[in-house]
C-alpha cells in the first residue's frame, strides 16, 4: 500500500469523509495524490515521495517560491522574538503602509487570515456604510465558504443566502436588472477582476462591463467591491483592475499575499475608513506578527522584481508550449485566463472526461495541474521549470492520444 493510501485509511476513521474542502483529492480525479510532504521552488514532493512541477502552487498561496529564502527569513525573525501577543507587532503598521502606498484604491488596511474573512468584512464595510442589505454578486463565481457564500447548501439556512442577488458575469444588464430586484437597498456590488469559475473556460473583465459596475455602485451609493483573493498579486501588484482604469471603494486580498504564510486583507478608499472602525471584526490569530512580516516580504519582493512580468513571461512560455504540442498531438485545445493564471480545455469535452484525463497523465509525468480549477504560476517558474513542466505536458498529450485518438 502507497504512504497516500494508508494515511487515506486512517484519515477517514478521524476526519469527516477522511478531508474536506477544495483540497479533498478524491474531488480532483482518480490519480491525485492527497498527501504532501515537502515543497521547494516550483516543485512539490508528495507522501510517496514523487516530485512534481508545481502548477497549481498549492492553489494560489505560493507566489515567489516554495519557501523562498528572504521571505523565511522575515518569517523565522519575527517568530523568533513573538508571533501571537497581547497585540500586534510594529510589523501590522509597516505592512499597512506598504499596501496602501502601492495600492492606488487603498487609504487603509485591515487584516485577518483567509480569504473569506476578506470578502465578508467587505460586506460588512458596506452595509455599515449604507445601513442597505442585499449584494450583488455574479452567478457562479466563488467568494469563499463563509454561509452566505458556500458553494455546497448543506448546513446552510435560505435565511443566510437570502441577501445576495446575482448577475451575470460580462452582462451589464444583468447587473441592472438585480439592482433593480433589489429595489433600492444594494449595500454592495461584489465581483472578481475576470471570471474563474471552476468547470469553465475563464472569460476577462470586459472594459465596458467593468466600467459599467463602476457606474452603476455610484449611482446606487453602493460600495464596488473587488474579490483579488485569488487573481492579487499575479496582474497587477495595484489591484487587477487598475490596468481598465477602474478602481473599487473596497478589495479583498489573500492567497498570495505572503507566499503561504496565513493572512487576508481589505483595502478601502477614505470614504469608508469610518464604516470599517465601527465593525467589530476580529479574530484570535488574525494580529499574527509572522505572517504579516512574511507578507511584507512576499511584497516587496514582488515589486522589486516585476513579479506579475516574471509570471507573464513564464506564463507565455507554457501557454505556447501547450498550443503547439496540442497541435503537434491532433487536439484542438481552448487556453484561457490571463497567461499567469492559466486554465486548457479540450473542445467538445463537456463532461471533462478528456481534461481529466490529460490532467491524471501529467500527473504520472511529474506536472501537477488541475482538470476543473485554473492553475497559478509564481515567480519561480523559470524557464527551466516551464520546459521541465512541458516535457512532462507534451508525455501526457501522448497519453491521451494513444487512448482517445486526436481531434
Ligand atoms: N474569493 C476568491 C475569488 C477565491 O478564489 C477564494 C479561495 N479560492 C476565496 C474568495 C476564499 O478564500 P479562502 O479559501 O482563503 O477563504
Amino acid at each position: 500500500m502507497s504512504v497516500d493510501a494508508s494515511l487515506r485509511a486512517r484519515a477517514a476513521k478521524v476526519i469527516p469523509g477522511g478531508m474536506y474542502g477544495h483540497l479533498n483529492a478524491v474531488l480532483h480525479g482518480d490519480r491525485y495524490p492527497q498527501f504532501f510532504v515537502r515543497a521547494e521552488g516550483a516543485r512539490q514532493w508528495d507522501a510517496d515521495g514523487r516530485e512534481y512541477v508545481d502548477l497549481m502552487c498549492s492553489w494560489g498561496p505560493m507566489i515567489v517560491g516554495h519557501r523562498e529564502p528572504r521571505v523565511e527569513a522575515a518569517a523565522a525573525a519575527q517568530q523568533a522574538s513573538g508571533d501571537c501577543l497581547n497585540g500586534p507587532g510594529p510589523v501590522m503598521v509597516e505592512l499597512a503602509e506598504l499596501l496602501v502606498d502601492l495600492i492606488p484604491s487603498a487609504d487603509w488596511a485591515m487584516f485577518s487570515k483567509n480569504g473569506t474573512d476578506a470578502t465578508t468584512q467587505a460586506l460588512m464595510v458596506a452595509r455599515a456604510a449604507t445601513g442597505r442589505t442585499k449584494v450583488l454578486v455574479a452567478h457562479g463565481a466563488y467568494h469563499g465558504a463563509d454561509p452566505w457564500c458556500t458553494p455546497g447548501l448543506s448546513g446552510v439556512t435560505p435565511n443566510q443566502r437570502a441577501d445576495t442577488v446575482e448577475f451575470t458575469y460580462n452582462d451589464l444588464a444583468s447587473a441592472e436588472a438585480a439592482a433593480a430586484e433589489a429595489d433600492g437597498d444594494v449595500a454592495a456590488i461584489l465581483v472578481t477582476p475576470f471570471k474563474h469559475d471552476s468547470f469553465e473556460d475563464q472569460e476577462p473583465a470586459d472594459a465596458e462591463f467593468a466600467r459599467g459596475v463602476r457606474a452603476l455602485a455610484d449611482r446606487l451609493g453602493a460600495a464596488l467591491v473587488i474579490d483579488d483573493v485569488r487573481a492579487g498579486w499575479r496582474l497587477d501588484l495595484r489591484g487587477s483592475w487598475e490596468p481598465l482604469g477602474v478602481r473599487p471603494d473596497l478589495t479583498a486580498w489573500s492567497k498570495a499575499m505572503a507566499n503561504g504564510f496565513p493572512i487576508a486583507a481589505l483595502t478601502g478608499a477614505d470614504a469608508l475608513r469610518g464604516a470599517a472602525q465601527s465593525l467589530y471584526s476580529t479574530g484570535s490569530f488574525w494580529f499574527s506578527a509572522t505572517a504579516m512580516a512574511a507578507a511584507k516580504a512576499t511584497i516587496e519582493i514582488l515589486r522589486e522584481s516585476d513579479g506579475p512580468g516574471l509570471m507573464h513571461r513564464a506564463g507565455t512560455r507554457l501557454r505556447e508550449g501547450l498550443a503547439a504540442q496540442a497541435a503537434a498531438h491532433g487536439f484542438v485545445v481552448r487556453q484561457t485566463g490571463p497567461v499567469q493564471v492559466p486554465w486548457l480545455s479540450f473542445e467538445g469535452d463537456d463532461t471533462l472526461e478528456k481534461g481529466i484525463h490529460w490532467a491524471g497523465a501529467c500527473l504520472e509525468e511529474g506536472v501537477y495541474l488541475h482538470p476543473w480549477h485554473n492553475w497559478f504560476l509564481s515567480a519561480a517558474h523559470t524557464d527551466e521549470e516551464i520546459d521541465r513542466a512541458l516535457q512532462g505536458t507534451d508525455a501526457a498529450f501522448a497519453k491521451l492520444r494513444a487512448a482517445y485518438g486526436a481531434d
